[in-house]
């Protein structure tokens, strides 16, 4: 049985994992700051020079397009959400940088152009990791200042001249830009130390509910599944056996003579023997499984040349001395060859050297349409009559049911004492 997920509410998704979805969000920053660009152009609070408005609202078109047509692509074949947020960002950083250009000389411009770059990194925050979100910054921050430079540079390559008073106020702007910055990066990166706690902090209780929901499926003692978790499996492999019509075999265990080991031994070697019993008999299903694995054959040409047992077993206490192993996609055949198999490991050599212990094994083979309780029935009858032909044996029920029940075949008796 799988431990059941972390409900997503819970679930942190890590930063840049998994393919990324284009943000909407940043297509309208995009056309928000093109808005805004154009209307103080447009009232000369920002004077461009000629041709600039076309450039820079064909270029921010260009790229809306780019990425609007990047979020067409199916989602497998989308970049990263890591990649696409910081290229998202680094194109705002370009076309910022741009505006900066073309808007130097005007404190409006520079007002605006803070604006943009603080909205281009803003794309980077949510999923590009610290040292991507900080080369972003230092980019933006170095393009806002090296432009109202070569500005100046400019200025005085055209006969003008550079004087403290001109300067500082043409940088003031980019100061003011790389303390927001800083800050930003401050709390990304408290954001991010949060999001490391968080996911450790989910891996835990995913470990937790795992190891809950183990606890709850096993029975202490032995170890097996317990009645509950067991008896959910025979009625899901019986829906499973009616939707695709495979075999199925119920065996009922129990241990001969149980009573008189507690009697003679006392209750905690009894216990000891239960457990021991199941860790053989899960052994012996290990091998099995593993043998009937390996058997698979590697293509299901539909011939039937399928082995025996071709699923896994599952083994759980139904109660006391008494256990179910089920074996799915198994013929009668292959389960008369397990339980003997397990018998066979039961009677081997005594438990811890001293005790000897038998069981007896009750087998029926699901009949389509039969309920969990009738297979169980006939598994029962099976059971008793191996108890009533003297223990220590495999009996099979007959389809029918009844007591009279198909003794296991002389020949695989041979394999045990
Ligand atoms: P049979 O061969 O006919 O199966 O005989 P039996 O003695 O095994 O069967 P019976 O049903 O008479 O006795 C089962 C015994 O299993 C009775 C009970 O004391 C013991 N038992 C049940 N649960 C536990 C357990 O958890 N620990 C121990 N030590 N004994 C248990
Ligand atoms: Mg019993
Ligand atoms: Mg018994």
């Amino acid at each position: 049985m799988e431990a059941p997920a972390l409900p997503a509410s819970l679930a942190v998704v890590p930063a840049g994992t998994g393919p990324g979805r284009v943000d909407r969000r940043a297509a309208l920053l995009y056309a928000v700051w093109a808005g805004i660009a154009a209307l103080a152009h447009g009232t000369g609070a920002v004077p461009l020079p000629s041709g600039a408005a076309l450039i820079l609202g064909l270029g921010s078109a260009l790229t809306l397009g780019l990425f609007l047509a990047l979020g067409r692509l199916p989602e497998a074949e989308q970049p990263s959400a890591a990649l696409l947020a910081a290229t998202q960002s680094l194109m705002g950083i370009v076309w910022s940088t741009l505006f900066a250009w073309y808007a130097a000389g005007s404190p409006a411009g520079a007002v605006l152009s803070v604006g943009m770059y603080l909205s281009a990194i803003a794309l980077a925050v949510p999923a590009a990791s610290l040292p991507v979100l900080a080369r972003l910054m230092s980019a933006a921050a170095l393009a806002s200042i090296a432009v109202p430079l070569l500005h100046q540079g400019v200025l005085v390559q055209t006969g003008g001249s550079i004087t403290a008073a001109t300067l500082l106020p043409s940088l003031l702007p980019s100061l003011v830009l790389c303390v927001l910055l800083a800050a930003i990066y401050l709390a990304a990166r408290t954001l991010a130390s949060a999001r490391e706690q968080l996911q450790a902090r989910n891996a835990e209780l995913q470990a937790g509910i795992e190891r809950i929901t183990r606890r709850a499926e096993r029975d202490q003692l032995t170890n097996s599944y317990n009645r509950h978790s067991i008896l959910e499996m025979v009625a899901r492999e019986r829906s499973r056996a009616d939707r695709g019509g495979q075999d199925l075999c119920l065996c009922l265990l129990d241990i001969d003579h149980f009573k008189n080991m507690n009697d003679q031994y006392g209750h905690q070697t009894g216990d000891r023997i239960l457990a021991a019993f199941a860790r053989r008999v899960r052994g012996a299903l290990r091998t099995m499984d593993t043998v009937n694995a390996a058997a698979l054959p590697v293509t299901l040409n539909g011939d039937h040349s399928e082995p025996l047992t071709a699923g896994r077993s599952a083994f759980g206490r139904i109660g006391g001395e008494e256990f179910i192993v089920l074996l799915p996609e198994t013929a009668l055949r292959g389960a008369l060859r397990g339980a003997e198999r397990i018998r066979h490991a039961v009677v081997r050599r005594p438990f811890e050297g001293l005790h000897h212990v038998t069981v007896s094994i009750g087998i029926a083979e699901y009949r389509p349409g039969e309920t969990v309780s009738s297979l169980i029935g006939r598994a029962d009858e099976a059971l008793y009559a191996a108890k009533h032909a003297g223990r220590n044996q495999v009996h099979c029920a007959t389809t029918e049911g009844g007591r009279s029940a198909i003794v296991m075949p002389t020949f695989m008796k041979s394999t045990g004492p």
